[in-house]
C-alpha cells in the first residue's frame, strides 16, 4: 500500500508540472510530434483483465446454471490463471471492479479479512470499493483494506459534511509498454445509498460519480495514454440463477456514464453480475463486466495506436474458471485453506437436519424465503406478518445435516430485525414497490399471502386469512437494510413505531431451527404471480 500512496502525492506534484507543459501551445507540439514520430507510428497491445462482485467464493463450487457436475471459480484457480496471463504477456493488468465481500461464510465470519488476505495473492493491480465492502460498518472496511498489498481505489465517497476521502486514493498511473494508464475508483452514488444499510455507513457519504469522475479525468489526461475507470454501479446484482439476460439494462448507468462523461477508455463495472461477452462501446468507452462470483475472469485485449492516441482495435472474452481444467496456485491453495480451517470451528457445528434442499427465488415464493420469515415472525408475538427482500438470500443449501455455516452462506449479513407499525394502506405501498421490482419482491411469513402482477402492482394482501384493512394497524418485521428504506422500501421510514431488537437474523434462523431438529422446506401458495 505505501508504494502506491507515494506515487498518488508525487502525481499531485506531477500534476502541477503538467499544467506548466499545456502552456507549450498545442499546434505547435502536435506539429513536431507529427514530424518526428510519424514513421514511428507502433500498435501496442495491452491485456486487461477484469473482474468483479467475486463475493468471497474463494473455493470452487458446483454453479448449477453453468454445469451440474463440473466446479467452477475459486481463487486458486483464478490466481493460476492470472499468472499465466502475466507470464505470457507482460503487458497484462488484472482490474477488479469491488463486492469481494459478502457471500460463503469465510467473508462474514472474518468481516472480510479472509477476503482481504487471499486477494493480496490474486495479482490485482487495482480495484475499487463495491457496497457490500460495507456489510460489517465502515470502520471495518478501512481496518480490512490496509491490509491490502494492492491498490484499492475510491474518489467519490466522503466523511459527511467534509473534503475528506474516506479512502484518500482515488485513481494510480501504471506503467506498461511504455504506456502510461490512469485507473480512477468511484461508487456510483445511487448504487451507493440503495444498497448499503445505512446503519453501516453512518457518517461517511458518496458523492455524484459523474463530477468526480470529471475532475480526476481532467487530472490524469495530461499524464497519461489510457484512462480506465473501476466502478461498482448500476443494477444490483442478478444473483438469481435463472437471471436476466438484457446486457444493456443492466449495464444501462455505465452506458450513460460513457455518454456524460467522455475520455474513459475502459470501463471495468460491477454490481450487476452482468457478464459482457462481448466488450460493449458507448460514446467510445469500451465497457465490460462478468458475471461475478469467481466463476470467470474476463480479458480484454487493446490495441493502443501511440501516433493517433487512442484505442484502435479490441476483443473481450469471458473465460469460464473450470476447476478440472486449471492446477490451484500454491500459495493461494495455503492462504484460502488456512481461512477456511480458522472458520470451520465455529461454521461446521450442525444445526438440524433438512428434509429436502432449501432454495431461494426472485420474483415469486421461495422456500428458503419462507423459512427466513417464519423465523423472523417467531421473535416477537406481536409480528402481524414478516417480510423479507428475495436478494438477501444468496446461496442455496442441499438437504441433510446443515451447519451454521450453510446458513451465513444463505444470509451472509448482520441485518437485525425490525418491527414497524403500519397502517394497511402504508403496507400496500411497501408491496406495490415489491411488485415493481424487476428482480425482488418480498418474501412473506407463513400468516400472510398476497397476489401481485409483475413490475406492476400488489393485487390483494391477506393477512391472518383476512384482506387487509387500509386503516387497521399492523406489526410488519423486516430485516433493517429494508426497514431503513434499503432496495427502495422507503415507506417503512414513515412507519407509527419503529424498534430495532438488535437481534441478528441469522441467531433467529439458528434457534427456530434447533426447536425444530428436523425442518421440511415447502412452497405453500403464499405469493401468487398473475400475469
Ligand atoms: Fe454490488
Amino acid at each position: 500500500y505505501g508504494d502506491h500512496r507515494d506515487l498518488h502525492l508525487s502525481l499531485r506534484r506531477q500534476r502541477q508540472m503538467c499544467i506548466r507543459d499545456r502552456l507549450i501551445p498545442r499546434r505547435i507540439s502536435r506539429v513536431i510530434f507529427f514530424l518526428s514520430f510519424q514513421s514511428l507510428t507502433e500498435v501496442k497491445e495491452l491485456t486487461i483483465l477484469h473482474t468483479n462482485d467475486l463475493h468471497a467464493h474463494l473455493f470452487p463450487r458446483i454453479a448449477p446454471w453453468i454445469s451440474e457436475s463440473r466446479k467452477i471459480g475459486g481463487f486458486a484457480n483464478l490466481a493460476t490463471l492470472v499468472k499465466q496471463e502475466k507470464q505470457s504477456n507482460p503487458s497484462t493488468i488484472l482490474i477488479d471492479a469491488g463486492d469481494y465481500f459478502s457471500g460463503p461464510y469465510i467473508s462474514t465470519l472474518t468481516e472480510g479479512e479472509a477476503v482481504i488476505k487471499s486477494m493480496n495473492y490474486l495479482g490485482i493491480d487495482a480495484a475499487c470499493i463495491g457496497n457490500h465492502e460495507f456489510d460489517h460498518g465502515w470502520d471495518n472496511m478501512l481496518e480490512q483494506i490496509k491490509a491490502a498489498e494492492f491498490p484499492i481505489l475510491n474518489g467519490n465517497i466522503f466523511y459527511e459534511g467534509t473534503d475528506e476521502l474516506v479512502w484518500d486514493n482515488p485513481y494510480i498511473i501504471l506503467e506498461r509498454e511504455g504506456l502510461k494508464i490512469g485507473i480512477i475508483g468511484l461508487h456510483g452514488k445511487f448504487a451507493f445509498y440503495d444498497t448499503t444499510n445505512s446503519k453501516m455507513t453512518e457518517g461517511i457519504e458518496a458523492r455524484d460519480e459523474e463530477k468526480y469522475l470529471r475532475q480526476y479525468i481532467e487530472e490524469l489526461e495530461p499524464i497519461t495514454d489510457l484512462i480506465i475507470l473501476s466502478v461498482h454501479q448500476g443494477m444490483p446484482a442478478r444473483q438469481s440463477t435463472i437471471g436476466l439476460t438484457d446486457v444493456e439494462r443492466n449495464l444501462y448507468k455505465d452506458i450513460l456514464l460513457a455518454q456524460n462523461v467522455p475520455g474513459v477508455d475502459v470501463i471495468v463495472t460491477g454490481h450487476a453480475h452482468q457478464g459482457t461477452d462481448k466488450a460493449l462501446v458507448s460514446n467510445g468507452t469500451i465497457i465490460v463486466s462478468t458475471n461475478a462470483t469467481s466463476t470467470e475472469l474476463g480479458k480484454l485485449q487493446i490495441q493502443y495506436d501511440t501516433d493517433r492516441k487512442r484505442i484502435v482495435s479490441h476483443s473481450n472474452q469471458l473465460i469460464t474458471i473450470y476447476d478440472d481444467e486449471v492446477e490451484d496456485d500454491t500459495d493461494m491453495l495455503r492462504e484460502i485453506t488456512y481461512w477456511q480451517q480458522e472458520v470451520d470451528k465455529i461454521a461446521s457445528v450442525p444445526i438440524a437436519s433438512l428434509t429436502k434442499k432449501l432454495v431461494r427465488a426472485y420474483g415469486k415464493e421461495s422456500s428458503m424465503g419462507n423459512l427466513f420469515t417464519d423465523a423472523i415472525a417467531a421473535f416477537d408475538e406481536r409480528i402481524d406478518i414478516a417480510v423479507m427482500n428475495s436478494g438477501g438470500l444468496r446461496q442455496d443449501i442441499d438437504a441433510g445435516l446443515i451447519s451454521k455455516g450453510d446458513l451465513i452462506s444463505a444470509f451472509p449479513f448482520p441485518n437485525t430485525i425490525v418491527m414497524t407499525k403500519l397502517k394497511g394502506s402504508q403496507v400496500k405501498l411497501i408491496f406495490d414497490h415489491a411488485a415493481g421490482m424487476t428482480n425482488g419482491v418480498l418474501q412473506v411469513s407463513k400468516n400472510a399471502k398476497y397476489s401481485f402482477s409483475p413490475r406492476n402492482k400488489v393485487l390483494d394482501i391477506w393477512i391472518k386469512g383476512e384482506l387487509i384493512n387500509d386503516d387497521q394497524d399492523y406489526w410488519v418485521a423486516a430485516p433493517d437494510i429494508v426497514a431503513r428504506g434499503g432496495d427502495g422500501y422507503l415507506e417503512f421510514l414513515n412507519s407509527i413505531e419503529y424498534i430495532d431488537s438488535g437481534v441478528l437474523i441469522i441467531d433467529e434462523v439458528e434457534n427456530f431451527l434447533k426447536e425444530r431438529k428436523s425442518y421440511e422446506p415447502k412452497h405453500e401458495g403464499r405469493i401468487q404471480v398473475i400475469e
